[in-house]
């Protein structure tokens, strides 16, 4: 008999990439979606599965939604990518991140544990746990967390409740503490999709000017279709664990600007960057740089797309799509 998947966050940016992975894995896979006057697939249409999920409509601050798409789908595995998932707005909308981030994985476990206790369950955790703690070295799943936003804090909440789901009832819950992972269809409001977009945009001469906050922020910064493997393979196991998805290697906002700029064939860009402080952080969040040794080791896992070749799949799709339009 197929599988069956429950992904959360499905017409984001890993929801899409997730999906085509279990779908050419023979799954049936179940979105959920919230209600929206005007839904936008573009995502799950870029990758070209658009009409091949099925939907379920809920929200992840609705517990009662949750408790019956649980029921109703009886899922194998559940990937809990739903977010509100930019750091820069969890400031301004704290408590809205707190109910989808943190209450909103709470209300799914309890909906797993009450009615689908065998389901395994996949909770996207994060680098930014971390906060600033790079101080003290490259972070492995060993390093104090130090969450330095409202969205990071109840992603912390998330992480710790499904440890305890696991201790307290036995369940096969896992996190993923997955550092920066990008792709074409990253949002548009995220700095590498902003960039990539501004830099296609400049080339075709559609606009003049790119405004940033911090150009010297260093992120760990992978592949989304290579990150939604790993998140899979943790499932794969005997045994829940947290493990750590990362390549290891830092670039800086700066490093990114140029290769985009020049894969552009344009060399000299700082005449097109602005900076902005309306894009600096309250707390500010220098380096991210994880260890990835223990995914790498127990699930013989390993990033395939690197740092430029990443850049420059971005910064082809964005030419495309805007020369399209
Ligand atoms: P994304 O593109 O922002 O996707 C998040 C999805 O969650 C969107 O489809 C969004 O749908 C949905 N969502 C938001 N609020 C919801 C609610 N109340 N009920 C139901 N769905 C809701 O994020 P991503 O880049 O794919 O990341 C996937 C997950 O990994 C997120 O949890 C993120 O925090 C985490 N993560 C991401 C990274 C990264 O670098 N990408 C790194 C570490 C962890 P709408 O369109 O309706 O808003």
């Amino acid at each position: 008999m197929k599988k069956t998947a429950l992904i959360t966050g499905i017409i984001g940016q890993d929801g899409p990439y997730l999906a085509k992975m279990l779908l050419e894995k023979d799954y049936k896979v179940y979105g959920l979606i919230r209600r929206y006057t005007n839904p936008n697939f573009s995502n799950l249409d870029y990758l070209g599965i658009a009409d091949k999920i099925e939907y379920v409509s809920g929200d992840m601050t609705d517990e009662n939604s949750l408790t019956n798409i649980i029921k109703n789908v009886n899922p194998n595995e559940v990937y809990n990518l739903a977010a509100q998932s930019f750091v820069g707005a969890s400031w301004d909308q704290a408590k809205l991140t707190t109910e989808i981030n943190a209450l909103g994985v709470l209300y799914l476990l309890n909906a797993i544990k009450n009615f689908t206790p065998n389901a395994k369950f996949y909770q996207a955790s994060t680098s930014e746990m971390f906060g600033n703690s790079h101080k003290a070295g490259i972070q492995t799943e060993e390093t104090p967390f130090h969450p330095r936003s409202p969205y990071a804090i109840a992603k912390l909440y998330a992480y710790w409740m499904t440890i305890n789901f696991k201790e307290s009832y036995g369940m096969f819950c896992a996190n993923g503490i997955l550092f920066n992972h990008e792709s074409p269809i990253r949002g548009i409001e995220f700095v590498t999709r902003k960039i990539t977009d501004g830099v296609a945009r400049i080339k075709l001469g559609l606009a003049n000017e790119i405004r940033l906050g911090n150009l010297d922020s260093k992120r760990d910064w992978g592949f989304a279709g290579d990150y939604v493997e790993a998140m899979w393979l943790m499932l794969q196991q005997e045994k829940p664990d947290n493990y750590i998805v990362s390549t290891g290697e830092t670039h800086s906002i700066r490093d990114f600007l140029d290769i985009a700029f020049k894969h552009a064939g344009i060399n000299d860009w700082k005449k097109y960057v602005k900076l902005d402080p309306r894009f600096k952080r309250p707390a500010e969040l220098f380096t991210l740089q994880g260890k990835s040794d223990k995914a790498r080791k127990k699930l013989g896992w390993k990033p395939k797309v690197k740092f430029e070749e990443l850049v420059k799949m971005m910064m082809d799709a964005d030419m495309e799509r805007l020369i399209k339009k």
